[in-house]
Parts: C-alpha cells; sequence; structure tokens
C-alpha cells in the first residue's frame, strides 16, 4: 500500500517505502495517543432508574405544572438538565467520607479537614462554612450591602443579585462586548468590561461600593470563562480604588482549565497552580459546594479580612450554625473537602469541558442557534433566535424549555426575562439582555449516549420550532419569581 503513493508522488528519491511505511507508524502511534474518544473517567457502580414516559404524558404533566419546569416532579423527567447544582454523583471515595464524617457539635476532625482543604485552595485564612452558596451570600451582603450601595460584577448569579437587592442595594453587570453575542465565538467571553468598571465607579464613587465580584464561571453568561488576564486587571482596579475583589468561586475548577487550555503561558502549569493564582488576586469568595466540590448540599465563605470573618461568624451563628459546621453536618464537610481535590484532577475536566464542547458542536452542525463556545457546565441555546416569532413578554426561553421537555422529555431552565425581566412604573416588562435556555449537565451523571439523545431531541424540536406557541405570566412572586412562576399558552 505504501508503494501506491511512491507511484502517485513525485517524491524525491531518499524517500524510500519504508520511509513512507515509518511516516504512518509514527501517525498511527500519534493518532491512538491523543485522537482517541473522550470517555468518562468514572466506571459506574451504583445505578438510577429513569422513568419513560410519552410525549402525550408529558403535555399534560406540562399543564398540571403551569408550563414552569421547577414544578414538574423529577420522577417525570428522563434526562434532568435543570441544574448542574447538587446534581453530582459522588465519588467512591465521598461516600466513604461520608462515613467517617464525625458529628461532635464543636470541633469535629471533619471540619479540620474542610477547613485545610479550602484555605489551600484559596490562600485565605478565615473559611466559614454554610448550608450553601446562597446563605454565604445573605451574611456577606447583610453586613456590606444596604441603600444606597453598588455592586458591580461581570454578572451577578440570580441569587447573588436577590441578595444584594435584599439588602437594599443595587448589582451593576458589566459583561465584555463579547459575552453579548452568544453567537459569536471567544475564549474569555466571561471577562469584565474593565473600562466600564473604573467608569461605574468614578460615576457611584468608590465609597459606595463595598465590592467588586467576578462569578467565575459566568453562569447566567453561559458558564464562559474569565482569563487571568481580565482578573489582575480588574483587580489592578479595585487596588487603585480600594474597593475588595470578591470571587463567585462556585466553577473555579472549570474556569481554570479554561484558562489553562486557551490562555497564553497557563498549558504548563497545573490546575491546582492555576487556581491558587485565581484566588491569590482575590480579598474573598463565597462558594457553593454544590457545583464545583461534587457534594449534594453545602457552601462557604472564606476571606482575608479577620474583622469581617467575626461579624459573619456572628451572622451564622444565629441562622446557620457554630462556626465548625455552619448549617451542615460532619459528613458533608468531608464529602466537600474530598470533592474540592478531585474536581482539580485533569482527566475529570477535559472530560467534563469535552462532553459540552461536543453537544456544541452537533447542535452548530445542525444550525441551531447555542452559545458558543460551549460554556464549562451547561449549553445555552439562544432563544430569541431560535423563536424570533414569539415576543420577549412572551418569554421564548420558557416557551422553549416547555416544548423541549415535551419532546423528548429533557427539564431545561429559562435564564432570561422570565429569570431576570423587571417591570417598568407602568407595569410593562423591561426584558432581560438575552434570552437564553441552559442545559446543565451534572457532573459525573450522564453518559456520552444520554447526550447523544439529547442533542437529537433538540435538533427535533429545532425542525419544529415554527409550531411553537408563547407564554404569559398567571401567578408570580416579588422576587426570584422563575421558581414558582405559573404560566399559561399565550392567545
Ligand atoms: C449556584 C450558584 C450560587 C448559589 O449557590 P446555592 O448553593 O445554589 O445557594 C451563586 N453563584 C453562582 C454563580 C451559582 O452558580
Amino acid at each position: 500500500m505504501h508503494h501506491a503513493y511512491l507511484e502517485k508522488y513525485n517524491f524525491p528519491p531518499f524517500v524510500t517505502a519504508h520511509i513512507i511505511e515509518q511516516f504512518f507508524y509514527i501517525f498511527s502511534i500519534f493518532q491512538t495517543n491523543f485522537m482517541r474518544t473522550i470517555i468518562e473517567p468514572f466506571r459506574i457502580k451504583s445505578v438510577e432508574p429513569i422513568y419513560f414516559n410519552t410525549p402525550i404524558e408529558r403535555k399534560s404533566i406540562l399543564e398540571k405544572a403551569f408550563y414552569n419546569p421547577f414544578l414538574i416532579h423529577s420522577e417525570d423527567v428522563l434526562i434532568d438538565l435543570l441544574t448542574d447544582s447538587g446534581t453530582s454523583a459522588m465519588s467512591s471515595n465521598q461516600w466513604a467520607g461520608i462515613m467517617k464524617g464525625d458529628e461532635s457539635y464543636a470541633g469535629s476532625p471533619s471540619f479540620f479537614h474542610f477547613k485545610d482543604v479550602v484555605q489551600e485552595i484559596t490562600g485565605m485564612p478565615y473559611i466559614i462554612p454554610t448550608h450553601q452558596g446562597r446563605a454565604a451570600e445573605r451574611i456577606l451582603f447583610e453586613l456590606v450591602g444596604g441603600k444606597g450601595k453598588y455592586f458591580i460584577s461581570n454578572t451577578l448569579f440570580d441569587t447573588t443579585r436577590a441578595n444584594i437587592e435584599f439588602s437594599g442595594a443595587e448589582g451593576i453587570d458589566l459583561i465584555c462586548e463579547e459575552g453579548k453575542h452568544p453567537s459569536t465565538p471567544a475564549p474569555f467571553k466571561g471577562n469584565m468590561d474593565v473600562a466600564a468598571l473604573e467608569k461605574t465607579i468614578i460615576e457611584k464613587g468608590a465609597e459606595n461600593i463595598p465590592l467588586v465580584i467576578l462569578t467565575v464561571t459566568n453562569n447566567s453568561g453561559g458558564g464562559q470563562p474569565v482569563s487571568m488576564q481580565n482578573i489582575k486587571e480588574v483587580r489592578k482596579i479595585c487596588t487603585q480604588y480600594k474597593i475588595p475583589l470578591f470571587i463567585d468561586a462556585c466553577r473555579f475548577a472549570e474556569n481554570a482549565w479554561f484558562i489553562k487550555i486557551r490562555e497564553e503561558g497557563y498549558a504548563d502549569k497545573t490546575i491546582p497552580e492555576i487556581v491558587q493564582e485565581l484566588f491569590s488576586y482575590a480579598d474573598g469568595c463565597t462558594m457553593s459546594a454544590k457545583k464545583d466540590a461534587f457534594a449534594n448540599i453545602g457552601g462557604f465563605l472564606a476571606m482575608h479580612s479577620e474583622a469581617l470573618a467575626l461579624q459573619c461568624r456572628n451572622l451564622l451563628i444565629i441562622t446557620e450554625g457554630f462556626p465548625t459546621y455552619g448549617g451542615l453536618a460532619g459528613r458533608d464537610l468531608e464529602a466537600i473537602a474530598i470533592g474540592l481535590k478531585e474536581v482539580m484532577e485533569e482527566n475529570y475536566l477535559q472530560y467534563r469541558i469535552r462532553s459540552i464542547e461536543y453537544i456544541t458542536e452537533k447542535l452548530v452542525a445542525a444550525g441551531v442557534p447555542v452559545m458558543r463556545p460551549g460554556g464549562g457546565h451547561a449549553v445555552y441555546l439562544d432563544a430569541k433566535e431560535f423563536l424570533p416569532h414569539i415576543p420577549v413578554d412572551q418569554y421564548p426561553g420558557q416557551a422553549l424549555a416547555c416544548a423541549i421537555y415535551e419532546e423528548g422529555g429533557i427539564r431545561s431552565v429559562e435564564i432570561g426575562s422570565l429569570m431576570f425581566g423587571k417591570y417598568d412604573v407602568d407595569g410593562k416588562l423591561i426584558p432581560a439582555t438575552l434570552e437564553l435556555v441552559r442545559l446543565a449537565i451534572p457532573r459525573r451523571v450522564y453518559t456520552q449516549s444520554h447526550i447523544d439523545y439529547v442533542a437529537e431531541v433538540l435538533i427535533e424540536v429545532f425542525q419544529k420550532r415554527a409550531s411553537i406557541k408563547g407564554l404569559t405570566i398567571t401567578e408570580e412572586a416579588p422576587a426570584l419569581r422563575h421558581f414558582t412562576v405559573k404560566l399559561k399558552p399565550a392567545d
């Protein structure tokens, strides 16, 4: 076969059949080493059944759930991509940690294990466990928030924004220009607009800005990463105006992986090294252990300021618990400590990010409007482009999430005007910038065939998109309305 190449191409005389053969041999080694399927870096020890239902059954389930996926019973869902929060599969090591958990009220060794790991990762001395991320947020913003204060972020997550606003303060999102265009690929679409940051600080007055918050990765902005360069630039401005920088660190490891593979100068650094550098620019962080800690519950606050930590602990005791457990059981603290280490393993992160990229590629090939490149934890459909015939006040994202459920039993969530919309004084909807539908992939839970099925369903819904109708609200709560809102098909 290699002689055929010799005859076909005019190689110089020293190129013999043997040399060509050697070339193919080396190339095949290269292929087997570097181009094989990226496999799930685990095997399955315990399984959970999925319950199947039909599109007709799902149509009536949707109606009974008032067209709100949060109100659907999870047993009626085939593939649950509502959230990656608290839905991870724990490892056998984490389950072993659960058994080792020490439930002493004060001074449990499980707390010290947890504290040591968080200190090592963040480099911050004061570690406060909370029952989830929003509990950390509530404590923090009750102390530093209040009327007349502004919190500036790349994009505040919904619970973060809600806690800021509940304190009477205002949240300001300053996402970079690339982050505003879902279909245009860019490596770090989670970056903050640094020029706008400085302008806003001058406009609002540094004394009225208690914190700047960088969300890594940017959950509400498509799970897109923030570059180390951007973190450094934000740090510089914060230092200049004496404003502390906090990191909403829920997906710190996924963000670190993107830095490693996309940012110059980081390819040879280990994930723990990148993570430590990332935290080194911050004064503190809030964390939901339900994300990049593979835990089913938990969170924490970490910081450098002893004075602020003291105030936080005083609030912690009132609603969360004693400072060495803070609303968690000893076993949860063990599971978090172990998970925080496992999440930084490169085989895992490569598989994790590749799963999202894989489904994104399939959707792009079929012409489905999807956020590009894929984010760290989820696939985001651009509902405005997907359903151009549905006006924003008929919530195209929610309509799409319902259609996806009806077609394939897949649960997703709207991240658009239902989640972030406000009303003006005349009661008219002020829409969100983007109308997205998020399909969040739980960590270590689904395999490639599940992901293939999801892509097939999404492509089928796209082909039927003209028949999808909008929705109108019949009942809503004043804050975080998307959790409990009730809707009906628009006339
Ligand atoms: C989930 C999340 C939170 C809140 O954490 P909970 O544990 O759900 O309370 C805050 N910020 C971001 C970016 C998140 O993804």
